[in-house]
């Protein structure tokens, strides 16, 4: 084997179900039918969706009556490309890794079938979902609730910064679909020896948005859940991009498991409309006041401005307290509860702005949001697709609007790069912007004022050094060459 060849495990125990072929696998693009699963378990069965030539409805998909029913009453009307494509294979069976663009009706591709075999069997916890942010799993929740209404279906969210005595009750009692993130699950797991037994039984693990979750990190935790899992299970992943670990995960998997793919890269929707301002670093704030003074000039029901840090998004929630803008901070020094309670007064349209960190940035889905600020350009063309794909969703339309300073210029043409599209410049006549200035900065000198006074820095060195820790226990800290490590992570979770 070559030297800088990967080192790939062929018993990875994501798709180890059926027994690994030593044949050489074959590589197709398949156009077949979707409803009749190719039989043929020595081919890696690809299939790339053409969006706009397949035409089926819920019914050709196999699912059960009360499905059907249910996606009238939600008002889908038309499976998706990824649902058409994803739902008759997981019935009939397969793993499925499924790529496609956030928005796209991945988490349906997925639970529709997951629900429709529990209604068939109803033993146990018959589903464990595992999902990369806390917010993101409650969202998985209400989804799920929705889907299942008429089934009666029980379903625990299992999360940090909730009471870990409260939640391994929840799991004792077995609910059908359990939806967590790595880290809390992997602590219930460790301190009850009841807990791996609730498993026993799963027949589905689900891991959504799984580039991130497979992502460095979460190697260990991974590890644990797996070994509580039945190897009989059927595994299904989503993820809205590529990354390196899929591919390896694919490649491992070549003869298992059904890949489906709309992803072409790091695509934006058609329908979003992306602009940039090119501004001095000193009147950024300026800016974002007055940006958002027109937001409804601009018919703009909704915002989320994306911050690349906890103290940022802290200390611009208290600048916007002092301007009297209404907004909802949500990162990840807040606890959970008030995590939650900033995304339910934005969610129910109670304040029309949410100051976010990246924890925002993956899969929330909040049809009013109609515009995406990005405060700070992210370092990763990826977190922009992320953060713009929070609007502009399910074929609507939508705006985002960068603030770059000199900087970041770069970044900006690495993500034009990336997405293959140019933005256009947000128009503003900067006499009628820099109208506030004062006002601005007086409002600015006090917030940081307020920031001094608040603690945060207090709270944020406790929590740098909890994370380091943390890290350390890992082992994480030790392993300097972090591109070796990234390479060879997924394998590592076999060990
Ligand atoms: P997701 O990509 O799973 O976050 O879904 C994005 C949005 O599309 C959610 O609001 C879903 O409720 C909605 N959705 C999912 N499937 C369909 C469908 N077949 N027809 C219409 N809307 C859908």
């Amino acid at each position: 084997m070559a030297e800088n060849e990967p080192q790939i495990d062929k018993n990875f125990p994501l798709f180890s179900r059926k027994p690994s072929s030593t044949t050489t696998t074959t590589t197709t693009t398949t156009t077949t039918d979707i409803n009749t699963p190719s039989s043929d378990t020595n081919q890696f069965v690809k299939q790339t969706s053409d969006i706009n030539t397949t035409r089926l409805n819920f019914t050709d998909l196999g699912l059960s009556d009360w499905a059907i029913n249910t996606c009238k009453e939600l008002g889908m009307k038309k499976p998706t490309p990824v649902q058409q494509h994803c739902i008759p294979r997981i019935l009939a069976g397969e793993d499925v890794l499924g790529l496609a663009q956030t928005g796209s009706g991945k988490t349906a591709a997925f639970a529709l079938p997951v629900l429709n075999r529990l209604a068939e069997d109803r033993y146990g916890v018959f589903c464990l979902v595992i999902t990369p942010t806390r917010e993101l799993a409650y969202q998985l929740a209400e989804q799920f609730r929705a889907l299942g209404a008429c089934l009666n279906l029980r379903c625990c969210v299992i999360v940090g910064g909730m009471d870990v005595i409260n939640q391994t009750k929840m799991l004792m009692q077995r609910p059908h679909v359990v939806i967590a993130t790595p880290g809390r699950i992997k602590v219930l797991i460790d301190q009850n020896p009841d807990v791996p037994a609730v498993f026993s039984n799963t027949k589905f693990l689900v891991l959504d948005e799984a580039d991130r979750v497979l992502d460095v990190g979460f190697e260990e935790e991974l590890k644990v859940v797996f070994s509580c899992l039945p190897k009989n299970r059927q595994t299904l992943l989503f993820s809205a991009t590529m990354t390196d670990n899929l591919q390896t995960l694919l490649e491992v998997s070549a003869n298992k498991a059904y890949f489906y793919e709309a992803y072409e890269g790091f695509q934006t929707v058609d329908t979003l409309k992306q602009q940039y301002v090119f501004i001095p670093k000193s009147v950024k704030d300026v800016y974002l006041v007055h940006i958002l003074s027109r937001m409804e000039d601009m018919g703009i029901r909704s915002a989320i401005i994306f911050v690349s840090k906890c103290r940022t998004c802290h200390l611009l929630g208290l600048l916007m307290e002092e301007l009297d803008h209404d907004v909802a901070e949500l990162h990840s020094h807040k606890s959970q509860a008030l995590r939650l309670s900033a995304l339910h007064k934005f969610k129910s349209g109670k304040v029309p702005v949410l100051l976010a960190t990246d924890v925002a940035s993956r899969g929330l889905d909040i049809p009013t949001v109609d515009l995406v600020i990005n405060y700070d350009i992210p370092r990763y063309p990826r977190d922009y697709v992320h953060r713009v794909g929070r609007t502009a969703r399910a074929g609507r339309g939508g705006l985002a609007i960068s603030l770059i300073t000199q900087n970041e210029v770069e970044l900006i043409h690495d993500i034009e790069k990336e997405i293959g599209k140019q933005m256009e410049e947000f128009e503003c006549k900067e006499n009628e912007v820099l109208e506030n200035i004062t006002q601005v900065f007086n409002a600015r000198r006090v917030a940081n004022m307020k920031f001094s006074d608040g603690g945060f820095d207090e709270l944020e060195k406790t929590r740098k050094a909890q994370k380091m820790k943390s890290l350390e226990e890992k082992g994480l800290l030790k392993k300097k060459n972090k591109k070796r490590k990234r390479k060879t992570h997924v394998n590592k979770l076999t060990e």
